[in-house]
């Protein structure tokens, strides 16, 4: 896909945006988020443009997120996190406000008073196996 020309990921990854890198190679880059949600908390993208998950080379996707673990590591070292949360939102409908695609890692502790609303339900009779044939029909297709 070809890249917005106002795309700001696109831009911080090119240099043209100044931001905080910690870690870059040929494929990916990796910057604190300008508005945290906890100290230290990094953005990790393609340094090519596409706007959801879905559309990138799997080959890309490995490499991009091959890199996870060690910037995990890096940043519970770092902030002394009890954990963390990866985050990675796809669609306006999910969160996603920058449409370039990105991975959140952001540390969490037990007092953070982070949290989200997470309205598990259950299925009627018969709508799981609905859904389980209609996703694996998508596969195949
Ligand atoms: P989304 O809601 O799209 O998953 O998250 C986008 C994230 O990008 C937000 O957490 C926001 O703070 C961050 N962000 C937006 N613009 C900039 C920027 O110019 N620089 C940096 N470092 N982060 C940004
Ligand atoms: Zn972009």
């Amino acid at each position: 896909m070809d890249a917005p020309v106002d795309c700001v990921f696109c831009k911080i990854a090119a240099g043209e945006i100044p931001s905080l890198k910690v870690f870059d190679d040929a494929t990916t880059f990796a910057f604190l988020d300008i508005n945290p949600l906890a100290d230290g908390h990094l953005l990790v993208i393609p340094r090519a443009h596409y706007a959801q998950l879905d559309e990138m080379p799997d080959d890309e996707v490995s490499r991009v997120t091959g890199h996870l673990p060690r910037l995990a590591r890096a940043v519970v070292a770092a902030t002394g996190a009890e954990g963390y949360n990866i985050l990675q939102n796809n669609g306006a409908v999910s969160g996603q406000a920058v449409m370039h695609v990105h991975f959140h890692i952001i540390p969490r502790t037990g007092a953070d008073g982070l949290g989200y609303r997470w309205n598990a339900g259950q299925y009627p009779t018969g709508r799981d196996r609905q859904m389980h044939e209609a996703i694996v029909s998508a596969l195949q297709s």
